[in-house]
């Protein structure tokens, strides 16, 4: 992996999300990484210092609590780090780099795809390190397999060139939102158990629970996947009439966040009875996914709530399932068949949406070449 670069750098080559070990890579020619790793690498059972080239070298980095690597110098001026994958090695390990004048490069893993492959496999790989899950990966896997190109490659022919950009636009969306989280809001008055069903969707304690109305003040998110599709869970403060200066912002930040997200999933505590905010919620957002919480207790709400609404129970997991289900169907609604072409990024999308106005307007030549231009 040669990465030449006259400043010191450095980039995270594993890509975003939970792993187990993250790879940085550090390059610059000046000697400052190799001067990084002597002040904070430690080679394991041996006074000896250096980096030979592509010897793997075990040890530790820093010295009060120091983390385990293993590190290996792949070219006179980079140098490869192994560490743990979570957030707090990393952390350490980069803050060092960027106190010894060791920045961190902008364009990340994205940089160490060669330069001289086709814009078309080059889009591909790119898309591939920031897929954030499997599922999406195989997807994208399957376009990298030469997929995407033969339906480009096809729509060169005149003949089949409308048919075959139409087919691939009609999955644009999908395919663009492969690479990205699809966020979920989760809207209620404070109390009716947000952050619980958060913790119930993700299957695990985080964000802070407590009987107390507006404890959630600004937003808490939580990247997850739902039967492998990435989605982002935000769990906004309460909406409801706020009284103190912090609680309206809270307020105003909640509806500014439900605005934009892909899904608003409202939550209806239905043990007691519908209030002003309630309903206020309920008519603002006609297509939110609805959810009669706290479905343990005794129903006071009944026909009150739209007949579409979910019993769900985070404390018990009842209707958890039913819920995801939901999520899923409002969040991605057509998952087109395996095998099936799609543009994986905005710029094939820009480009195919021109190249069928151009074929439309019968100037060919152009959509050829903004065609050509996705591939080569
Ligand atoms: P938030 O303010 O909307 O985030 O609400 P919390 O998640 O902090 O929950 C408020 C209270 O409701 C807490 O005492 C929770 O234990 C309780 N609660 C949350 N979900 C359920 C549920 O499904 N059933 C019951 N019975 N109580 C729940």
């Amino acid at each position: 992996m040669t990465t030449r670069n006259v400043q010191p750098e450095f980039r995270m080559v594993t890509p975003h999300g939970r792993g187990a070990i993250a790879t940085i890579v550090l390059s610059g020619e000046d000697g400052i990484v190799i001067e990084a790793f002597n002040r904070h690498f430690r080679r394991a059972g041996s006074n000896q210092t250096g980096f030979p080239l592509n010897r793997i070298l075990y040890g530790t980095w820093g010295r009060q609590v120091p983390e385990d690597v293993v590190v290996c110098r792949t070219d006179e001026d980079c140098i490869e780090l192994h560490c743990h994958g979570g957030q707090a090695a990393i952390g350490r390990i980069t803050t060092d780099l960027e106190c010894f004048g060791i920045r961190r490069s902008e364009s990340d893993s994205v940089a160490c795809i060669a330069e001289d492959d086709t814009r078309l496999h080059r889009d591909l790989s790119r898309a591939l390190i920031n897929a954030p899950t499997f599922r999406t990966a195989e997807i994208l896997l399957q376009q990298s397999a030469g997929l995407l190109r033969s339906a480009l490659e096809d729509a060169l022919d005149s003949d089949r060139r409308v048919a075959r950009l139409e087919q691939l636009l009609l999955r644009a969306e999908f395919g663009v939102g492969l690479t990205r989280f699809r966020t979920v809001v989760l809207a209620g008055r404070p109390n009716v158990g947000k952050s619980s069903l958060m913790n119930a969707l993700a299957g695990f304690f985080r964000s802070i629970v407590f009987d107390e109305p507006g404890t959630t003040r600004d937003a808490v998110t939580l990247r997850t996947a739902f039967d492998g599709w990435p989605v982002e869970l935000i769990d906004t403060a309460g909406i409801h009439d706020a009284i103190s200066e912090v609680e309206r912002e809270g307020v105003s930040r909640a509806r500014e966040r439900m605005n934009t997200a892909d899904c608003v999933c409202i939550l209806i505590d239905r043990s007691e009875p519908l209030c002003r905010d309630d309903r206020e919620l309920l008519d603002a957002w006609p297509n939110a996914v609805v959810v009669a919480h706290k479905s343990d207790l005794a129903d006071i709400c009944g026909k009150d709530l739209p007949s579409t609404a979910l019993p769900v129970s985070s404390l018990t997991r009842d209707g958890i399932d039913a819920l995801v289900r939901e999520l899923v169907d409002t969040l991605i609604p057509d998952v087109p068949a395996p095998g099936t072409a799609l543009p994986i990024n905005a710029y094939q999308v820009d480009l195919i949406r021109q190249a069928l106005e151009a074929t439309r307007q019968g100037a060919d030549d152009i959509a050829v070449q903004l065609i050509r231009s996705c591939i080569e």
